[in-house]
């Protein structure tokens, strides 16, 4: 198979990774969450109480910054952190921390190394744009923010969790705004990219949708 990248964008909650996830089981190819590296750097931040203007410490900090992905679980400086950077503090700071320009930098030229010589499928909310303008596959998730909600409550539920479907609804309309008017690498939708809305539709068959367009 030719070297294949596919680019994933959309708010908060669209159904990005669970699809995405499948996608690249479906065509063997590696699935690289972007959003989880954002929230890794905010989660070293956070432990290390940096202040988010203290541009010199962050840099300081990103230097000594490894991430790493190995099956499905994403590492930062060698600890496997995939729940802790699922909690609602690191919800909180993400999206002020993912607006600082040496941040995005540092993790957009490692996203670009990653897809360099082998195909993947990558989701966030810059990569059709940003990271990969020339991918050969875009897709812009969108759906409802009752079902964005009603879909984190579940997943949160699962985890053991507790928190209100409108505290919820508050932190996802918090970031989508914020990510979509920061000034770098906002979240919009990519000319070329097909927009698909999965509101009220099953997994398999956003999926399915996805699968036509790629095997055409
Ligand atoms: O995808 P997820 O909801 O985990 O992303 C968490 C946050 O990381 C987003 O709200 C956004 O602020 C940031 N992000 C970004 N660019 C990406 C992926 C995520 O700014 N490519």
């Amino acid at each position: 198979m030719k070297k294949m990248i596919i680019a994933i964008d959309g708010p908060a909650g669209a159904g990005k990774s669970s699809i995405a996830k499948r996608i690249a089981s479906e065509m063997g190819i590696e699935y690289i969450d972007t959003g989880a590296m954002y929230r890794a750097v905010t989660l070293k931040l956070i432990r290390l109480k940096c202040s988010l203007n203290d541009t010199d410490r962050i840099k300081e900090i990103l230097d000594m910054t490894d991430i790493d992905f190995f099956s499905d679980h994403i590492y930062l400086d060698g600890e496997n952190v995939s729940s802790m950077i699922r909690t609602s503090e690191v919800n909180r700071y993400v999206s002020e921390v993912s607006a600082i320009p040496i941040v995005r930098n540092k993790l957009v030229t490692f996203q670009r190394a990653i897809g360099k010589n082998k195909s993947i499928i990558m989701d966030g909310r810059d990569i059709g744009t940003n990271v990969f303008p020339d991918a050969d596959y875009k897709f812009f998730l969108t759906a409802s923010l009752e079902e964005r909600t009603f879909r984190r409550w579940l997943e949160i539920k699962e985890k053991g969790f507790d928190d209100s479907l409108q505290d919820i609804q508050r932190e996802i309309e918090k970031r989508d705004k914020a990510d979509m008017e920061r000034e770098l690498n906002p979240l919009c939708k990519s000319e070329e990219a097909i927009e698909i809305d999965t509101t009220g539709k099953n997994m398999d068959k956003v999926v399915e949708e996805m699968l036509f367009y790629l095997k055409e």
